[in-house]
């Protein structure tokens, strides 16, 4: 049983029928999914939801499919962690790692929207899957496509890194590399969706999709016990993922399963592909489309769908938008990686750079609740570490050559028996 009363446009608030519309027709507004919370609130409670299993599905009232999901079965309930090492090294009190790093099945964020859109797409009965990536969303309509036996056609930019294509075809989708950057990627998809009629899971299914994320929100809640974090930093690149944690903690908060909202929402971007954190830092409600630059290639959108309510949602809470360079998201990923043994793609480390500089700036009190949103997979980003952190120490397989290894690091170990 489903709870989605239909589309709702952001702007005028006209209501549409649940079909696989996206855009409003009489102010072009986008349409968003509009749910009978009443009748959520008669079926769900903390109880409910800690007995289900540990998958997103736990939170299905708030998701827009009608009857049992069709793929992602194992999707979300990733790991949430408090993250001791990385709070001695930044200074801070209480912070915590939420790690899409490792959700199922393709490692990043993504497959939470993935599983929602095709699920939805084949409620809609179409034969088709397809959506424009920059990486992560290509992965994961590849796998769970496959999964379902669904034909997919995913378009990225040319130049993503290798990790992501391989990561791609293996599924067995058609993959079509456009010579231009995500932006043209996009318009283009946006043709062939009027053209041909598919799902494109980020196009005509987005309003749906973007429900996914929501449940990255609702996750933290549960996981801290039922109360929401007082500062979270989000990366962002169409800026989907800041809105819907949004709605997710406001959602959660009407409904009573937590208790007070008060938490202030910061987005980060890279300083190469800024057009969200300039607005907010510039006061202006404008977002100026900007030509990416950065070694963040997941978040390399210079025309974001959803900057104007990213901005919005970081105003309405309070918190703030930073960019971070190359060298600092480099920074950043080595220094995840070595507090905390999380290994994260760009993205995580544009994230925790900006959380650091956000910290430093005294933006955010080193004595409240932090969560780091990490979305994204290190395994599928290895080039932006190439030269950037040293090469193994190779040596002949002779006990005297690793003697005279420890010897030049200047290590000494007690011997215990000589060989
Ligand atoms: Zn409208």
């Amino acid at each position: 049983m489903s709870f989605v009363k239909g589309l709702k446009c952001r702007e005028c608030g006209k209501e549409y029928p649940k079909e696989p519309l996206h855009v409003c027709e009489y102010c072009f507004g986008p349409l968003e999914v509009n749910y009978n919370y009443e009748e959520i609130k008669k079926v769900v409670s903390r109880d409910v939801i800690s007995k289900r299993p540990p998958n997103m599905w736990r939170y299905r009232e708030f998701l827009p499919i009608d009857g049992d999901p069709a793929v992602g079965f194992d999707v979300g309930f990733t790991p949430f962690m408090r993250a001791r090492n990385l709070e001695k090294a930044l200074g801070v009190q209480e912070l915590y790692i939420k790690n899409d790093a490792v959700n199922h099945p393709t490692l990043s964020f993504k497959d939470r929207v993935v599983a929602v859109a095709i699920s939805k797409a084949i409620e809609f009965n179409f034969k088709v899957v397809a959506c424009a990536s920059t990486g992560n969303l290509a992965n994961s309509v590849a796998a769970n496509a496959a999964a379902c036996g669904m034909e997919s056609y995913i378009f990225i930019p040319y130049d993503l890194e290798q990790t992501k294509i391989l990561g791609t075809l293996v599924y067995g989708t058609n993959l079509v590399a456009i010579k231009g950057n995500y932006d043209e990627v996009n318009r283009l998809c946006s043709e062939i969706a009027g053209k041909y009629g598919w799902a494109f899971v980020n196009i005509n299914i987005r309003p749906y999709y973007a429900e996914g994320s929501k449940a990255f929100g609702y996750e933290i809640a549960e996981q801290m016990g039922w109360r929401l974090p007082k500062h979270i930093v989000v990366p962002m690149a169409g800026g989907s993922l800041i809105t819907k944690i949004w709605k997710g903690f406001k959602e959660f908060h009407k409904l009573g399963l937590v208790d007070i909202l008060g938490t202030k929402v910061y987005g980060a971007q890279a300083t190469g592909c800024a057009p969200i954190t300039t607005a907010v830092k510039e006061g202006t409600e404008l977002i100026k489309p900007v030509r990416p630059k950065t070694i963040a290639k997941s978040l390399a959108i210079g025309n974001p769908a959803d900057g104007f309510y990213s901005a919005k949602v970081i105003r309405e809470s309070g918190g703030w938008g930073e960019d971070v360079s190359d060298d600092e998201i480099i920074d950043a990923m080595k220094l995840l990686a070595e507090t905390e043994g999380i290994f994260t793609e760009t993205a995580g480390g544009v994230t925790l750079g900006v959380t650091k500089k956000l910290i430093e700036q005294g933006r955010i009190p080193k004595d409240e609740s932090i969560v780091v949103s990490i979305t994204g997979n290190g395994l599928k980003t290895q080039e932006a570490l190439v030269g950037k952190i040293g090469e193994p120490m190779t040596i002949s397989a002779r006990l005297a050559e690793f003697d005279e290894l420890l010897k030049t690091q200047n290590k000494s170990y007690p011997v215990k028996r000589s060989a």
